[in-house]
């Protein structure tokens, strides 16, 4: 089987090059000097990690890849990616030395990673770049005020350290919200702390905060390097930052959705009335229906939530799922829509003809956000990318 031809595929993605040219040369816009670290954490955002570092190779004006964990940093380096990387996440104390070895700036948020960090500079005599973590209000990551004399003292105490590279933070409430005073009070206590930071002689050589929503509402999160995500990928990070954004005077287009899930029919069959649908019996029919099986199911991250809920789209037109969505199949209503057969597509994420199901859409249908819905499209699925 050539898994490249999408014409032998029951299910797959495809991944539009043309789409993710647009959206990073918006974020380039949007960037203006500062450096452009990309967020690929979650396989991607559920892209696909090695497809989408393989296209980013080719784009210059990314300096960084920014990844939850250690794992994803190896992988970015297995696929040919040879700039810089920044772990976000933490990295187990037993696997700090792959940290020098693969050459990936972590970012640093307790003292013991960065002792650790220090013994193995020291050990090595090799030189590391180190990004301090600035806990501002998120309560997640991040050293406190308090640390910061402390943390001063490792970074002198290892020459290989010296000081951050960068200190960062991340903000609480910044996509969820059209009131963004919370995000204001935590840019104030970043800018305290890296002041702190210069007094204590650690003085960092950039700043950086901005996620998607910071980079597109607020010029004043940008510092020195952005980190955006979500994005890249063609999706606002929240309606609120979207209605934000419009209201600002900000255009409709910067950003188109890269990714379309595919599938298609593996059986058409003809129900009577009153017939039960699924697993529960949770629905039934009210008259002959005609029904596809599709051969999708949560275990692929067409979530169960979706059940008697969603629809998909065939030929052109919405086909509501029925029944219980199963961990390998989902059966959906095709009574209305004709010429559907066995191995005709069907589009769970994107744009068919004149109809469109997107992401967000299967996020509110699902009680989550766009960000879960493509996380958890599973990686067994083929990513394909195609130019248009
Ligand atoms: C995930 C993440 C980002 C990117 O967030 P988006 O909302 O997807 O742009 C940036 N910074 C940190 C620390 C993150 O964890």
């Amino acid at each position: 089987m050539n898994a490249r031809n999408t014409k032998y595929l029951l299910s797959w993605i495809e991944l539009s090059a043309a789409a993710l040219d647009h959206n990073i040369k918006s974020l380039v816009r949007l960037a203006g000097k500062r450096k452009l670290a990309v967020c690929v954490k979650a396989n991607a955002y559920g892209h696909g990690l090695a497809e989408m570092v393989t296209q980013l190779n080719n784009r210059p004006e990314i300096d960084y890849l920014t990844v939850h964990s250690l794992d994803e940093a190896i992988l970015c380096r297995v696929s040919g990616w040879e700039r810089r990387i920044m772990i976000l996440g933490p990295v187990a104390n037993a696997d700090l030395e792959a940290v020098f070895e693969y050459d990936l700036e972590p970012v640093v948020s307790s003292r013991e990673t960065l002792d650790g960090l220090g013994q193995i500079s020291k050990k090595r005599d090799q030189q590391l770049r180190t990004h301090l973590k600035l806990e501002t209000g998120t309560n997640r990551q991040g050293v406190t005020e308090k640390e910061l004399g402390p943390i001063a003292r490792l970074y002198k105490k290892y020459s290989g350290l010296k000081k951050p590279y960068g200190a960062s933070m991340h903000f609480a409430n910044i996509e969820d919200t059209t009131n963004h005073e919370y995000a204001q009070h935590q840019l104030k206590r970043f800018r305290n702390m890296v002041t702190q930071m210069t007094r204590l002689g650690i003085k960092p050589t950039i700043r950086h905060t901005a996620c998607s929503a910071a980079l597109i509402l607020f010029d004043k999160t940008h510092f020195d390097l952005v980190r955006p995500g979500i994005a890249l990928y063609g999706h606002w990070p929240s309606k609120e930052t979207y209605l934000s954004y419009r209201l600002a005077g900000g255009k409709n287009d910067i950003f188109e959705p890269v990714l379309t899930w595919k599938t298609r029919v593996t059986q058409t069959k003809d129900i009577p009335a009153d017939a039960f649908i699924g697993y529960g019996c949770t629905y039934q029919t009210t008259s002959k229906t005609g029904l596809a099986v599709l051969p999708i199911g949560y275990a692929d991250g067409y979530n169960r939530s979706l059940s008697n809920l969603a629809h998909v789209l065939i030929r052109g037109k919405r086909a509501p799922v029925r029944g219980r969505v199963c961990m390998n199949l989902t059966m959906v209503d095709i009574t209305d829509i004709r010429g559907v057969r066995p191995e005709s597509p069907v589009t769970l994420i994107g744009r068919q003809r004149q109809e469109m199901v997107s992401c967000e859409q299967l996020a509110d249908w699902s009680g989550t956000i766009s960000y879960e819905i493509l996380a958890r499209i599973a990686p067994h699925i083929p990513r394909i990318f195609v130019s248009k």
